[in-house]
């Protein structure tokens, strides 16, 4: 923890809650017979006025130098509003969306190390448009020689490719059942069709049969370690066509992810007889896969509020077992299907809520801090369910491995558990993983660009999670020092950066916890808590199984608060901007027996924000004022006049924490009133219900 951390740390918990007072700043004449008190006669210090020289004023300014702080950006820059997106930030009455349902067929051999199959995609076109070539996502092309994605992160990163070639073999292209081809570019590739698909409602079937090689580290998305496989990103996918750009083609590179459209799948996956294979989606033959006592455990677990070992410790055995099995599975309104196999899981599973969450898991490597990720799983889907949205889904999978931590619908992989066995070396990247299926599986945004809009509102809501599992956690300290350390080592970017132009050093920052410190900042101090989690509900509720852009979010925000967040947008989302209100000065009037104290304020970069100051009197007590944002439209400098009861003789700003101002050492003056010791930013939980299930 660093010393800005450690600060608002020591600001959060410092003293008790005291209750914010809405006061009215007063408006006096400064001419007549007043009687001014500079509260320094009183022996009280005075805070020396900050002056930044013009670079450092740039510096934290960022890239928003509007002279303008509160200009309203012009809605005009956002798409639409049009019949496709209202200006409310809701589907417009003509919204529309493709859908892909998906038949797949494959095999894991793991003697050659090699997932091959078919896929046969039934693409409905619901846009208005004539479609005359449609586009595939073929990400394993990631491990083709030269692929872009391996020269632009190192061999060795996270999302780098480790040396490793393979790619995809595709063969037998078709389309309504004519031979046609696929012009690969990269990780995407175009299908010329000799018949369009006609608008609103015309259908195509494209089929082709696929195999790749499976990499170790599958640029940590995916991959195999010994026996064990988890397979991802493993078939031709159509890319995204959509009212914002038509075909989205940015190509996969390794640390963006990944935009795709809505459909029911099934999948059939042939392995190796002595494996189990865990899938997104519902096990459709399990007489045919599953022994009569696992098939009756798994029925029992499904009932079971405490969990029930599907394939036990002692049986978790790898036995070499001739022949193979297949396996069926079924999902519905997904983006995606992902699996893995291993020849020893042990399997866990417990009913939460309706909602069969289970954990696949290789004992010797996992270790015992698995034996509790069936529960945390349904910890974590019970939990998001009440704070967010129902979670839609019949069943939740986490599986072990060596992936760190990846997402896809209804099955997530996560890391395995430290040496000590200690549940809460996994519960945190469960926790995450799971959230993701509100974003983005349930609200289907597109992570290719928008990094904020998936791990960043997914950052946000595990605050609330952590809290709940953990009482009194408070992830702001943490979120804000890794958004600060980004800014000190020059590698800050704007959050509407893509994620694959984001300094892999900096993604968890800008990806993850700055969107989630900014969504907390917003919440606490500038909509309100009641208002923000109306409105967030309302933009889940919105875009459930939809395709939500940056715009319909600050929409929906603005039209359920009533507030134009033009300049929030600008700082934070759009900019760089840091924030740095001080206190410039404080002094004291009298006028006919009344006190006034006048509070200068200064704002040192072009970020406004609302300010709420606490005050201090000699007899210890204390009086909150709020100003609204509305008093840096003139400048960067305010002069607040309070009405008080007695001279002030301390004071200071945003009291309760939460707010990333980046100069701590300006926001106090005289002999300041503790800070509230308001426990975490997400003290108190989520207001109101919840915002409806979210039905496909
Ligand atoms: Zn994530």
């Amino acid at each position: 923890m660093n010393r800005y951390s450690a600060l608002l740390l020591a600001r959060a918990l410092a003293c008790a809650p005291q209750h914010a007072q809405v006061l009215t700043p007063v408006r006096i004449d400064t001419s007549g017979a007043i009687v001014v008190v500079d509260t320094s006669s009183l022996g009280q210090p005075r805070t020396s006025r900050v002056t930044l020289n013009e670079a450092e004023f740039a510096s934290l300014s960022g890239r928003t130098t509007a002279d303008d702080p509160l200009a309203r950006i012009d809605r005009m820059d956002w798409p639409g509003p049009n019949a496709y997106r209202a200006a409310s930030g809701m589907p417009g009455p003509q919204y529309w969306q493709q859908r892909a349902d998906y038949t797949i067929t494959a095999s894991l051999d793991t003697t050659a190390q090699r997932v091959s199959g078919s896929v046969t995609i039934r693409y409905t076109n619901n846009s208005p448009d004539t479609l005359r070539f449609v586009w595939l996502q073929l990400d394993q092309n990631l491990y083709k020689p030269g692929s872009k994605g391996s020269a632009l992160f190192p061999a060795d990163s996270r999302w780098g490719v480790r040396g490793f070639q393979g790619g995809f073999e595709l063969s037998g292209v078709q389309v309504n059942g004519r031979s046609a081809t696929v012009r690969v570019d990269d990780t995407m590739g175009r299908i010329d069709l000799d018949q369009p698909i006609v608008p609103a409602g015309g259908k195509a079937t494209i089929s082709m049969s696929f195999a790749f090689r499976v990499p170790e580290h599958g640029s940590d998305r995916m991959g195999r370690d010994g026996t064990l496989y988890e397979i991802a990103q493993w078939y031709p996918r159509m890319a995204v066509y959509d009212d914002i750009r038509g075909w989205n083609t940015d190509p996969y590179f390794g640390q963006g992810e990944f935009y795709l459209e809505y459909g029911d799948f099934d999948v059939s996956i042939t392995a190796p007889a002595g494996y189990t294979i865990a899938a997104s989606g519902v096990l459709q033959n399990p007489t045919e896969v599953l022994s009569a006592a696992e098939r009756e455990r798994l029925a029992r677990a499904a009932k079971s509020d405490s969990v029930i070992a599907v394939i036990t410790r002692a049986e978790a055995v790898a036995t070499p077992t001739p022949g193979t099995k297949t396996w069926r599975f079924h999902a519905e309104n997904v983006r995606d299907v992902a699996w893995a196999g291993a020849p020893d899981f042990r399997w866990d599973a417990v009913n939460a809520d309706g909602v069969l969450a289970q954990a696949y898991y290789q004992q010797a490597k996992a270790g015992a801090a698995w034996e509790q990720a069936a529960e945390q799983t349904a910890w974590t889907i019970r939990n998001f369910s009440e704070l967010f949205a129902n979670y839609p889904y019949p069943q939740a999978t986490s599986v072990a491995g060596p992936v760190g931590g990846m997402e896809y619908p209804m099955f997530v992989m996560v890391h395995y558990g430290n040496e000590a066995g200690d549940p809460k070396s996994i519960f945190g990247t469960i926790n995450h993983e799971h959230g993701h299926e509100w974003f983005p599986m349930v609200v289907g945004s597109n992570e290719r660009r928008y990094a904020w809009m998936d791990e960043g509102f997914n950052t946000y809501i595990d605050a609330f999670a952590l809290d709940r599992r953990y009482p009194g956690t408070n992830t702001w300290p943490s979120y804000v020092a890794n958004w600060k350390a980004t800014v000190d080592a020059g590698i800050d970017t704007p959050l509407m950066t893509p994620p694959d132009r984001i300094d892999a050093r900096a993604l968890g920052a800008i990806g993850y916890r700055k969107p989630g410190a900014v969504l907390l900042a917003l919440r606490n101090n500038v909509v309100g808590k009641e208002t923000f989690d109306r409105a967030f509900r309302e933009y889940v509720r919105r875009w459930s199984y939809k395709h939500p852009s940056p715009a319909d979010f600050f929409r929906t925000v603005e039209n359920v608060s009533g507030m134009d967040l033009g300049w929030y947008w600008t700082a934070f989302f759009y900019g760089t901007g840091r924030l740095d209100i001080g206190i410039d000065n404080v002094m004291m009037r009298q006028q006919e027996g009344q006190n006034y104290a006048v509070v200068t304020l200064r704002r040192n970069s072009a970020v406004p924000f609302p300010v709420h100051l606490r005050l201090r009197f000699a007899d210890a007590s204390t009086q909150d004022v709020e100003l609204p944002v509305e008093i840096w439209s003139k400048g960067d400098r305010h002069e607040a006049v309070i009405a008080v009861k007695a001279p002030v003789v301390g004071v200071r700003l945003w009291p309760e924490g939460v707010v990333p101002d980046w100069n701590a050492t300006n926001d106090i003056w005289g002999t300041p009133p503790a800070a509230s010791a308001n426990g975490s930013a997400t003290t108190g939980g989520l207001s109101g219900e919840i915002g409806g299930r979210a039905t496909p």
